[in-house]
């Protein structure tokens, strides 16, 4: 019998062939899969946005658009603001009263 011995490629402790993790660090190992594709690290979807670069008729525009598409945000953040000040004034009204 000849037992194949494995290096993790995460912390290279000797894995036996048959197992389904590395006992060094327990990550988890695909023995069907191509050593290469194996020591890949895990994708991850990621967006980084570092900058902006856009003509400034274009920023106008995202800009103009924004503030348009922020008018129902901005109505409904009033009503509650003002519904809120409505109420914190209604219970002080009354608080006054009773004394
Ligand atoms: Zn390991």
């Amino acid at each position: 019998m000849t037992e194949r011995m494995w290096n993790c490629p995460s912390c290279k402790a000797e894995i036996p062939s048959e197992a389904k993790e590395c006992p060094g660090c327990h990550r988890s190992l695909d023995w069907n899969a191509p050593p290469a594709l194996a020591q890949s690290p895990p994708k991850t979807t990621r967006v980084i946005v570092t900058g902006l670069d856009l003509p400034f008729g274009d920023l106008i525009a995202l800009l103009i658009k924004l503030s348009i598409a922020s008018i129902p945000a901005a109505i409904i953040l009033t009503i509650i603001v003002v519904g809120f000040g409505g109420l914190m004034f209604a219970c002080m009204t009354a608080a006054t009263r009773l004394r």
